[in-house]
């Protein structure tokens, strides 16, 4: 049993220790205090040990070595109890005669959700064949889609960091392919969740098992530098925390040597010599406070010859995965070169074990009611999942704006795997439906379908389906098949395109144009309704429009009837297009008399003009005039994108001269850090301005600390706006303040 791990870890010391659950507990006794918590743990592992006694690992050694590893090495991060609990039946229901029913009944629901879903990941394990059919990116998408919990997702983290320890005992071919599939898929997130240490170690172990003479090269070269930079690191760090100590800064000091993996990312990936590389060695000084840090900064580059172009300042813009400190390059004494970071202590927590930090166990922390606990993790899981949804891009150096763009983006074009009976998967957008999937099939199955089992479930065709779920259509002989219904049931183009070709065919036999036409403008005007618009004659005039025609490609509003009667365009679409707005905010353009009017049309004084609610122009802004027909001219910024390429309905205007103290408003969006009074401290400056503001919001981005204030300003002029943009600014955490195009 002595050495039955044989892998080598990268400390000096050899194999890794072997734990006992005595062992285990020692480590989380110290924080779970808890009766309730602290038995729910020790029943998982009896349970556990019991089912799987008498089986082995590759290994050598009893398999529940490999269940009291992972939950050590969760502990060694502070997890809570249905964490640990999880981690020691992680394995029982797929290798075991246990299932997720008993763990209920035994454990509760938390533990049972968690082990299911890890169940059901480690099942979804894709043969050879269609692994190569996948992207990593996607990859990545399923196994995030199906984890339910972040707290599945640590506890898979953890499998996959003991297994990379123990595998030596497997087959070369299947070593490179557990490190490859890691490195694809699980560091990345590693790396998004901000568990620096996991990532490191897991890294690491991959490319000693990809590239083993490369990863001997590196080990050699780090190693042959090894006592040269002993003498000179202690030499920096004497100096240095001398020089601390001088300005009365309390602070404490560590250093690290990059590691193995990023050092081969730099000279192999990047092509760098390992001279080169100025961060291999790196000095960390932990403060106590913000502001330290920037004082210390100052204080070393007067100490020491920066690098020019290395400063980099991730407090002021935190990195994606909440990573905050200072980093510079510096020259020391002895002409070595080392990266030095600055943070302070919370900084440093959230660097080293990322999300791990916040979900940390913390008990005592004032008794919250149940309620409240399930709103704080549903919180908590909230801003995860929108987290978790940019998994797939890697770029470090993204700042904190494209950040939130990708964010979105991702948002929008997300997309659920489904699976067939036979274990295929069918990729489709989010918020598709069983007949969406049914289409996806064939359009025969589609077609014909009725309805279909989900998850061994009967479910309509209408239902929504997630990730993971595995749907089989049910399809009959006599089916009613396609009917305009079923236009609002799906989410794909395909399947819309499919349906309305199959309707046209069908209704060119049963419907009469002008039947057509009259469900159609029926559909239309109930929509209307909902803008305010009851009159069909007002109606009629708005739809003559040539926005309606190009963008529906139609020819009359006869026409567009008729296809409004397909839902090709859809009713909302076309109000959407003429930008009304539903009667709860509605809020058309009220044109101004002429002579009340800030903007002129050129050569015409008798014109009806607004001002657009999408770019809101002020005086000042280059301005552009957009004639609709029935309302006169619409004024828009000229870089506003609703008007552009519509070159045929634009018309010069320009400001009038300025008369009074009129304003206009403004919609303007503040990026900002979140902390509290943000909101008042922006009120208190824009009353001090005599500035009037309204719909006033701030939502935190996912993921960070930042939040995004929208609001609605009312200014004279550009001149104006500037100078408020400008006291903005000022506001302690306002990172950028900028206008807003609907
Ligand atoms: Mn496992």
């Amino acid at each position: 049993m002595a050495d039955v791990t044989t892998s080598q870890t990268l400390k000096k010391n050899g194999g890794y220790p072997m734990h006992t659950f005595e062992d285990l507990k020692a480590l989380y006794f110290p924080y779970i205090h808890d009766e309730k918590g602290r038995d729910l743990i020790e029943r998982a592992y009896h349970l556990a040990e019991e089912k799987h006694r008498g089986i082995f690992r590759k290994t050598g050694e009893p398999y529940i070595q490999h269940p009291i590893e992972v939950a050590y090495i969760l502990a060694e991060h502070s997890f809570g109890p249905a964490t640990l609990a999880s981690a020691l039946l992680h394995d029982t229901v797929e290798d075991t005669d246990l299932t997720v029913e008993e763990i209920r009944k035994e454990f509760g629901e938390e533990v049972a959700m968690i082990v299911d879903s890890l169940t059901k990941i480690q099942r979804m394990k894709l043969s050879h064949r269609q692994a190569q059919d996948f992207e990593a990116e996607d990859h990545r998408k399923i196994f995030l889609g199906m984890a339910k919990d972040v707290r599945v997702i640590l506890v898979k983290l953890a499998d996959r960091l003991h297994n990379l320890r123990t595998l030596d005992a497997l087959s070369s071919e299947r070593q490179k392919a557990i490190a490859k599939e890691t490195l694809d898929v699980f560091t990345p997130i590693a790396h998004r969740l901000g568990i620096y240490q996991m990532q490191s170690e897991m890294e690491d172990l991959s490319l000693k098992y990809l590239e083993p003479e490369k990863y001997e090269e590196i080990l050699n070269l780090l190693n042959k530098k090894e006592q040269h930079r002993q003498g000179s690191l202690m030499a920096l760090r004497k100096r240095i925390a001398d020089i601390l100590f001088e300005h009365q800064i309390k602070f404490r000091m560590e250093s690290r040597v990059k590691s193995i993996y990023s050092i081969y990312r730099k000279m192999y990936q990047k092509g760098y010599n390992f001279d080169e590389i100025y961060d291999v060695l790196a000095v960390r000084i932990i403060c106590q406070k913000e502001m330290e840090c920037y004082e210390i900064l100052g204080i070393i580059h007067q100490t020491y010859k920066p690098i020019p172009g290395r400063f980099k300042d991730y407090i002021a813009m935190p990195k994606p995965n909440m990573y905050q400190s200072l980093h510079t390059t510096i020259v020391s004494g002895d002409g070595n070169i080392y990266e030095v970071q600055i943070r302070t202590e919370e900084m440093d927590e959230v660097a080293e074990e990322g999300i791990a930090a916040h979900w940390r166990y913390k008990e005592g922390e004032g008794v919250k009611s149940a309620k409240e606990e399930q709103r704080d993790i549903e919180e908590k899981l909230h801003w995860f999942r929108d987290f978790v949804s940019m998994a797939g891009e890697e770029e470090e150096s993204e700042s904190a704006k494209e950040y939130v763009q990708n964010l979105s983006q991702d948002i929008f074009n997300a997309n659920v795997y489904v699976f067939t009976p036979l274990g295929k998967v069918i990729e489709l957008p989010t918020g598709s439906s069983v007949l969406d999937f049914a289409y996806k099939i064939h359009t025969k199955v589609g077609d014909s379908a009725v309805g279909a089992i989900v998850n061994g479930v009967h479910a309509t065709l209408a239902t929504e389906l997630k990730t993971g779920d595995v749907c089989e259509i049910r399809t009959a002989k006599n089916a009613p098949g396609p009917s305009t219904d079923w236009l609002d049931l799906v989410k794909t183009n395909s399947a819309k395109t499919h349906i309305r070709k199959y309707l046209q065919k069908k209704q060119g036999s049963l419907l009469t144009a002008e039947e057509a036409e009259k469900r159609g403008k029926e559909a239309l005007l109930e929509a209307f309704k909902q803008v305010g618009i009851q009159d069909e004659e007002k109606m009629e005039s708005l739809l003559d429009d040539e926005r309606i025609f190009d963008r529906f490609n139609v020819h009359s509003v006869n026409e567009l009837y008729q296809r409004v009667n397909l839902k090709n365009p859809a009713p909302f679409q076309v109000i959407g297009v003429l930008h009304l707005k539903r009667k709860k905010d509605f809020k058309l353009e009220k044109p101004l008399p002429p002579g009340a009017s800030p903007v002129e049309v050129e050569g015409a004084s008798n014109v009806l003009t607004s001002l657009a609610h999408c770019c809101t122009p002020i005086p000042g802004d280059d301005i552009v005039g957009y004639v609709s027909k029935g309302r006169g001219v619409t004024v828009h910024r000229k870089n506003c994108p609703n008007v552009k390429g519509d070159n045929a309905r634009l018309i010069s205007v320009r400001w009038r001269k300025k008369e009074g103290n009129s304003v206009y408003p403004v919609d303007a969006r503040i990026f900002s850090q979140d902390r509290s009074n943000l909101l008042a401290d922006i009120l208190a400056l824009l009353s001090s301005r005599s500035t009037k503001v309204s719909a006033l919001r701030a939502n935190l981005v996912p993921g960070t600390m930042n939040v995004v204030v929208t609001l609605t300003l009312y200014v004279s002029d550009t001149n104006y706006l500037e100078e408020t943009f400008h006291a903005i600014k000022s506001i302690r955490g306002v990172y950028d303040v900028s206008r807003i195009i609907h």
